[in-house]
């Protein structure tokens, strides 16, 4: 599997799938959430009313994973994962660990060959970017996926250093 980092645009990305830092109410948000929800179009958020009338009457767990069409968006699924809030007092990082694998394993139940995540957990839910670098590197590159691609979409520079850092990579000047 080749695992690449780019900076910019989640919901631009040509792959089969793009992941969602959603929450649990899977009704949408604001970030990364809102975003793929405005790129794709209201399409999104019929098929999450629909998992939450059926499968998923509580709503999904965080470190879980779920898929819905991407609407307008140049991927063709959304597969939806709810991180988990930082927290000071109590580990949590299996959980934001799970994420990652989570969505890689139904991205296999779709066949998917190129999957993109951006840093979940890392905005409103407050998770420092390089520890949350490091799990989600380290999660991904545990997997046994069948998923030939996975691409970290980082919206920031600074984001995007933390991965590349996590990778082993060097981003400085030569
Ligand atoms: P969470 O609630 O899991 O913290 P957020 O959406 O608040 O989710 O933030 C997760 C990360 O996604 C943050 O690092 C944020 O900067 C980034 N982000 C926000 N919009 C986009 C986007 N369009 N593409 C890629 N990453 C994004």
């Amino acid at each position: 599997m080749d695992i690449t980092l780019v900076q910019g645009d989640i919901t631009e990305q040509p792959v089969d799938a793009v992941v969602n830092a959603a929450n649990s109410s899977l009704m949408g948000g604001g970030g990364v959430d809102g975003a793929i929800h405005r790129a794709g179009g209201a399409e999104i958020l019929q098929e999450c009313r629909r998992l939450r009338d059926t499968s998923h009457p509580d709503g999904l767990p965080a470190g879980d994973a779920v898929a819905t069409t991407a609407g307008r968006m140049p991927a063709a699924w959304v597969i939806h994962t709810v991180g988990p809030v930082y927290s000071t007092s109590e580990d949590r990082s299996a959980t934001l660990a799970s994420c990652y694998r989570r969505s890689l394993e139904v991205a296999d139940g779709l066949n998917a060959a190129g999957v993109a995540f951006p840093a979940v957990s890392t905005g409103v839910y407050g998770w420092p970017m390089d520890d949350a670098a490091r799990i989600a590197v380290r999660s991904v590159q545990e997997s046994s996926t069948t998923v030939g691609e996975v691409r970290f979409v980082l919206f920031s520079p600074d984001a995007y250093e933390a991965f590349a850092r996590a990778l082993g990579h060097n981003t400085g000047p030569i």
